[in-house]
């Protein structure tokens, strides 16, 4: 069995401060303005990062929310009691990133704040580039967070992803493009990519070039595609090394296979409930398509990372460094995050 594992963990937490129109978080998973989450589901959610905590190996995980994690204090209170856990090398969080400079030292009084890895996505419309590079650049220099930089490419927002590339280049900052996706085609069985993705809607070939162009890393999207459309004969290590948690603690070995209903390995809140993962590393993909989710497409075997020291994000593919102007302190914080990071994942793969 391995010793290390990542965990694409998905809670309810639901509270967020941002109103973008292309939100994910619909229907029975919205977001709210409002409210975090029913005592319910935040207890539930305690059960599931506890069961987290007392696994007997090594673990990265991708702690999801619906919301905005940094708007909720009980969420931030768990994440950084799981940073606290010697098993636990790093915890991922999905954020806005306007909420950094006022809640990071609550990870930081209450946990490992270096444990902390932030994908931090740029939404123009709810914030200025100053003040989100700012932010980010702040979590990383001050803390030593891991983080990236991530833009959402549609249709009609390539000037914001020119600025922000730069501007994350000029702070130092990782930087990664997405495709942006329509919240309301649906992501059931049937998922297609092209359905999905607004620039690839129209003109497919143009949308994947022009992806490209603007900083997407093509190796990572030529993968995207192909395991929309064709997974027979690919081989994966979800299921060995890494592992899907749902809402509800349903586990499985990715999200596609939630998705289809596929194999659930069990539940986390079930009595008695023993994770039986694969004892082989590469076993065959039974989805047949539809694995568009970058958290679980990267455990194919044409892009998973063979002996090299894998990176604190389960988003995260380039493994080179961000280059800061010399002698500023983003070049010096940048160092030694990533010395700490290093450290933390040395020989998992
Ligand atoms: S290729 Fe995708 S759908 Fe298939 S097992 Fe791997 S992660 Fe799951």
């Amino acid at each position: 069995m391995t010793d290390f594992v990542r965990i694409w963990y998905v809670s309810a937490q639901r509270l967020c401060n941002f109103r973008c129109t292309y939100c994910v978080s619909i229907n029975d998973y919205a977001k709210s303005n409002k409210a975090d989450w029913p005592e319910e589901d935040r207890e539930r959610f305690n059960k599931i990062v506890a069961w987290i905590a007392d696994r007997p190996f090594r673990i990265g995980i991708r702690l999801a929310t619906l919301g905005e994690p940094f708007a909720s204090r009980p969420f931030l209170g768990k994440a950084a009691w799981l940073t606290t856990r010697p098993n636990i090398d790093f915890v991922e969080l999905l954020t806005n990133g306007s909420l950094l400079k006022r809640r990071l030292a609550q990870l930081d009084r209450e946990g490992d704040v270096t444990k902390i890895s932030l994908w931090a996505t740029y939404h123009p419309t709810e914030i200025s580039l100053s003040r989100f590079i700012d932010s980010v650049r702040f979590a990383q220099e001050r803390y030593g967070c891991f983080a990236v930089v991530n833009g959402l490419l549609f249709p009609d927002n390539e000037d914001s992803v020119v600025e922000l590339k730069r501007a994350a280049a000029e702070a130092g900052l990782r930087f990664n493009l997405d495709l942006g996706y329509d919240p309301l085609t649906p992501h059931g069985v049937l998922t297609r990519l092209d359905d999905m993705v607004p620039i690839l809607r129209d003109q497919h070939e143009d949308g994947i070039a022009r992806a490209i162009r603007l900083g997407a890393a093509a190796e990572l999207l030529e993968v995207n595609v192909a395991a929309m459309r064709d997974l027979r004969g690919g081989l994966c290590s979800a299921g060995h090394d890494y592992f899907y948690i749902g809402i509800r603690g349903d586990v499985y070995r990715c999200s596609r296979y939630q998705a289809l209903g596929k194999d659930r390995l069990g539940n986390v809140l079930d009595d008695g409930f023993e994770l039986q993962l694969s004892d082989g590393r590469w076993t065959p993909c039974g989805a047949g398509f539809g694995c568009g989710n970058k958290e679980d497409f990267l455990n194919l075997r044409r892009l998973a990372a063979e002996g090299r020291p894998a990176a604190p994000s389960l988003g995260w593919i380039d493994r080179r460094e961000p280059t800061a102007p010399e002698g500023t302190d983003a070049s010096v914080m940048t160092a030694k995050t990533m010395s700490a990071a290093h450290q933390r994942t040395e020989g998992v793969h």
